[in-house]
């Protein structure tokens, strides 16, 4: 008898890439089985007709700690987040881990050290337009190193929101990153939309450091009739050896806060964004589109109001992510009910209703192994997102027929439909669309071993 079983369900599994008729048997937070046969749980839940996957893995995204992020997050069929990416972390993982294991939090959550706003401003490098000293790069190598220790799965860099940084910097910490076997992940240094040299910079950083390399939100970068150039950059870097991968969420709109140095008013100038394209999604204007008057007002008063730019074309989501390396990803955070992006709330229900159930982009086995087994694989966990016995027991049941994303502009946070029940270590936290379980994610410490790594 098994603690809880998921019965006859669309059983996805993305090692193998099969999809067959059967049940799952979990046993002490474990998949116990997976089966043909007839099994019995104390719990059973009846799966007929409804996939049954792995849970989601987000690669990109800013929940750290927070409640409210975190069952938008579980909402959407994700099991683990990671967190600090951009540039922008806790300071001290191993005190966010151990703050993690002593409440619990709704689902598993692994954490980057971010070194373009966190690392930089810690150690006093706060003009995000000239390098650090050395003084201050040997201080940011030890607590690059010291997040490593305490588990942190990789390395952000945001280079957008500190374009000064010397390659030096950049090398440096991206040694560190290689040596722990961690990845980095890079906001790219991009100073217009159709600026690829950026891109091929964050490769370069693969090429003198050894370190493999998630490219943040490809999409949010280079979505702007660009895509196929950076997919090949990509490819040609790949074709050479290197480790690069990248992420993508499901919209072309991107988010980030006023006070950013790319909102400066030469780089507007050099992007040719307007201030009617641009959306505020918090604070007193949420809603609004800017004006010279209100954008001057929050860049003084109010920087970290957070903004929406209209740019992008929709078709390069779509190329991006069936992309054998591309991820789908949320670059969520945290928010008031009611303010920010739909892609806090929407994005993974998105990326099945449009990839696999209305564009024929990917099959269902691609889709899941992309939201699941690639993440898993990319990061260093051994036992997520596999559908076998021994891995975690972390589980999404939905429908395929009726999966669908609610949130849009101006209601960001409206719950998708099509998602029945979420597993979190063995624990049910989502039973048919409803909350009933917040403390089951566990921090995941990445303690790979320590390669004696020289280039
Ligand atoms: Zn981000």
């Amino acid at each position: 008898m098994f603690d809880i079983v998921i019965k006859d369900g669309i059983l996805i599994d993305p090692e193998a890439l099969t999809r067959r008729t059967g049940s799952v048997g979990i046993q002490a937070g474990k998949i116990a089985a997976v089966t043909q046969s007839e099994i019995c749980g104390k719990q059973e839940i009846n799966a007929a007709g409804r996939i049954v996957a792995p849970g989601f893995i987000d690669i990109h995204g800013h929940v750290d700690l927070d409640a409210y992020c975190g069952e938008l997050s579980l909402r959407q069929g994700i099991t683990t987040t990671i967190g600090g990416n951009c540039g922008f972390s806790p300071l001290d993982v191993e005190a966010f881990f151990s703050a993690h294991e002593k409440n619990g939090f709704i689902i598993n959550q692994a954490e980057m050290i971010g070194h373009s706003i966190s690392l930089r401003e810690t150690v006093g490098a706060v003009d995000p337009l000239k390098p650090a000293t050395p003084q201050q790069l040997s201080r940011m190598e030890a607590m690059v190193e010291k997040a490593f220790e305490a588990g942190a799965c990789g390395l952000s860099l945001g280079l957008a929101y500190a374009p000064g940084s010397s390659n030096e910097e950049v090398y440096h910490l991206s040694r560190l990153a290689a040596r722990y076997g961690r990845i980095v992940a890079v906001d790219t240094r991009m100073r217009t939309g159709i600026d690829m040299y950026s891109l091929v910079e964050a490769v370069d950083i693969a090429r003198q450091t050894g370190a493999r390399i998630q490219i943040s939100h490809l999409v949010y970068q280079y979505g702007t009739g660009v895509v196929d150039e950076a997919l090949a950059v990509i490819n040609r870097a790949r074709a050479d050896g290197l480790d690069i991968r990248f992420d993508s969420g499901m919209y072309t709109q991107w988010a980030t806060h006023i006070g950013a140095v790319l909102f400066d008013e030469d780089s507007m100038a050099v992007n040719g964004w307007r201030l009617e394209d641009i959306l505020v999604i918090t604070g007193k204007y949420n809603g609004r589109r800017l004006t010279m008057d209100i954008y001057r007002e929050l860049r003084t008063t109010a920087p970290h109001t957070a903004v929406v730019v209209f740019t992008g074309v929709e078709e390069e989501i779509y190329l991006a992510l069936s992309h054998p390396y591309g991820m789908p990803s949320t670059d969520t955070g945290p928010y008031a009910p009611g303010e920010g992006h739909p892609q806090i709330a929407g994005s993974f229900p998105r990326y099945f209703r449009q990839m696999v159930g209305e564009r024929y982009e990917l099959t269902i086995m691609e889709a899941v192994r992309k939201a699941t087994l690639l993440p898993a694989e990319t990061l260093g966990f051994p036992a997520k997102g596999r559908l076998r016995a021994g891995m975690d027991a972390d589980l999404v049941v939905f429908d395929m027929k009726t999966i669908m994303d609610k949130a849009e502009f101006g209601l960001p946070n409206a719950k998708p439909e099509g998602i029945d029940y979420v597993l979190v270590n063995g624990r049910l936290a989502l039973d048919k669309g409803r909350l009933v379980e917040s403390t089951a994610g566990q921090a995941v410490r990445c303690h790979k071993p320590v390669y004696d790594y020289q280039i």
